[in-house]
């Protein structure tokens, strides 16, 4: 990873990982000008418009947002693709149930397993350090 080449009066490098197109980070003071920040920025943009799919392909739908909100885009995204995969059941909140209580179940089962043969690291740790 690249770091900004900003140093600020100080003498202190700036650590931020550098933006597409630019040796700099995000940070609009960083820049010689804002011409060349926008430029940056509009090549960025380009970047991320050429390389993600395009937004035109996704619908947005409202979620609850109580703590499940993952499982119920789950829930949302099985019962709006059932040709691709049969389900008969069609509530949004009972899917989403479902699948939290199968996926917790099925870490607790698995909790000791190391998620990489090369990183001493188990399922257990990771879902204590990301919750
Ligand atoms: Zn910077």
């Amino acid at each position: 990873m690249h770091t900004c080449s900003f140093i600020n009066k100080q003498g202190k490098k700036c650590d931020n990982k550098v933006i597409e197109y630019s040796e700099k980070c995000h940070i609009k003071s960083h820049y010689d000008s804002i011409e060349e920040f926008q430029r940056i920025l509009k090549l960025s943009e380009k970047y991320f418009i050429d390389s993600t799919i395009l937004l035109d392909n996704y619908i947005v739908i409202p979620i609850l947002s109580d703590g499940a909100c993952a499982y119920r885009c789950m829930a949302q995204a099985l019962i709006t693709h059932k040709q691709i995969i049969e389900i008969d059941e069609t509530d949004e909140t009972k899917i989403a149930d479902f699948l939290q209580q199968s996926i917790r179940e099925w870490i607790m089962k698995n909790k000791d397993m190391k998620i990489s043969a090369e990183i001493d690291y188990t399922l257990e740790q990771m879902v204590v350090d990301t919750h």
